[in-house]
């Protein structure tokens, strides 16, 4: 049982009156973050293979970034998935990936199903290649009538889509597969620029190298961070960061000019063991590696810090700018307190003002309180170097080719507005 006590009434009330204040402002503050221990857990690995569900069907997880728990046909055409959680409790990402092939050509009803208490979350996107993605078509796709109340949404705990298969494979998941493999194709194409080079910082609890690139012409004097893809299925915010990043690296004249006052240094993939299991939310330690960063308990968020810390000193330069980008359930920035200065105050809402503006967006823009404790990444780049720090969310759905303008125009808004602070 609850208990309402004194302090707790005050508490809603001051509540009350903060969502009262929010309703009139687009500055609302973020949800409280709960602080929570950050000591390594056991997690449930998938069992990777092929299923065989009879009939000439057959079902594979055994890729990277798969997730697959358990799969039977009904009958000749009613095809169940169960998809389950790395381990509770997790926020719910219900990130979903796996192969689907038949001997024949034939028409099949998919029923996605959830761990007790998870729902329906991303839209099902299809591919034939692994690499080229798109949205099962809305006449295919079904809703189940149980829903579940969700962040002001009705979400169902479970769908049907009605697939055509045969011998060609058919990819099924829940955002456009990126895995390690993939960023190590992002980047590497990157090197290839002559003021881009990459370098391994660390690795994490599984051994996968925890890649950094550096990117710029001039000394370590002047330093932006950026951060991408500690929550495995946060793929619109990891397509938002890379053409963050592109634009960084283009021959823009800003861009050009902006490499040869400031060095940016990136995180593409901050969780690579995450992505490569296909989790919900965690590392392979079952921890959320966002709300590590002071505990800083995990190997991934370990070396990042290290690097940092390091860079600083022997340097004596100082971070500027830091920004972690992710996805949730629409586009929100959530930003450090605007009363509070680091070491160039007023850029990251310029940064916001000035994109929304070139691209016509009314932005949902959350600034934390110093209330919010130091438990993120972009906290630690605003206590820690004095950066002047922003968490991007991405929403599931954004439109990718909106989620690249915004991520591209945000990075060209920013150079020259940190060009003109001089
Ligand atoms: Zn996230």
């Amino acid at each position: 049982m609850k208990l309402i006590t004194p302090s707790s009434l005050v508490l809603g009330l001051c509540m009350l009156l903060l969502s009262a204040c929010q309703k009139e402002s687009k500055w609302q503050g973020q949800k409280p973050i709960q602080v929570v221990p950050t000591d390594t857990k056991p997690i449930q690995k998938q069992v990777k293979g092929t299923y065989d569900l009879g009939s000439g069907i057959y079902a594979s997880n055994d890729f990277d970034g798969a997730r697959l728990n358990g799969m039977i046909l009904s009958g000749d055409t009613l095809i169940t998935a169960l998809i389950t959680a790395e381990n509770t409790p997790i926020n719910p990402s219900p990130w979903y990936a796996f192969k689907l092939w038949s001997e024949e050509e034939r028409v099949v009803q998919l029923k996605l199903t959830y761990q007790d208490g998870a729902f329906h979350r991303y839209y099902p996107k299809l591919s034939r290649d692994g690499l080229d993605w798109e949205n099962l078509d809305e006449k295919d796709y079904v809703e189940g009538a149980e829903k579940m109340d969700i962040a002001n949404r009705q979400l169902p705990k479970y769908i049907t889509m009605r697939l055509s298969i045969g011998p060609d494979t058919l990819w099924i998941s829940a955002q456009e597969l990126i895995t390690s493999a993939h960023v190590k194709t992002w980047t590497t194409a990157l090197c290839e620029l002559p003021y881009v080079s990459s370098m391994e910082i660390g690795k994490s609890l599984e051994g996968r190298p925890i890649d950094l690139l550096r990117i710029g012409e001039a000394s370590d004097e002047k330093m932006i961070f950026v951060l991408s893809r500690q929550h495995p299925p946060e793929v619109t915010g990891y397509l938002a960061m890379e053409s963050f990043v592109e634009a960084i690296a283009s021959d823009n004249p800003v861009a050009q000019a902006f490499r040869k006052e400031y060095t940016t240094y990136v995180v593409p993939l901050a969780n690579p063991d995450g992505v490569d299991n296909g989790h919900w939310r965690h590392s392979v330690a079952g921890i959320d590696l966002n709300r590590d960063w002071a505990n800083v308990n995990q190997p991934e968020v370990a070396c990042i810090q290290s690097f940092m810390e390091e860079k600083i000193d022997s340097s004596g330069g100082r971070f500027y700018f830091g920004v972690d980008f992710h996805s949730t359930w629409q586009d929100i920035y959530y930003t450090i307190d605007p009363t509070l200065s680091g070491n160039m105050p007023g850029i990251v809402p310029s940064m916001i003002d000035s994109m929304a503006s070139v691209l016509g967006l009314d932005p949902n823009i959350r600034p934390n309180g110093m209330d919010v404790p130091s438990i993120n990444s972009s906290r630690y780049f605003f206590e820690k170097f004095g950066a002047e720090a922003l968490t991007y969310e991405i929403g599931d759905n954004t439109p990718r080719d909106l989620l690249r303008q915004k991520g591209e125009t945000s990075a060209l808004e920013l150079m020259e507005i940190m060009m003109a602070n001089e």
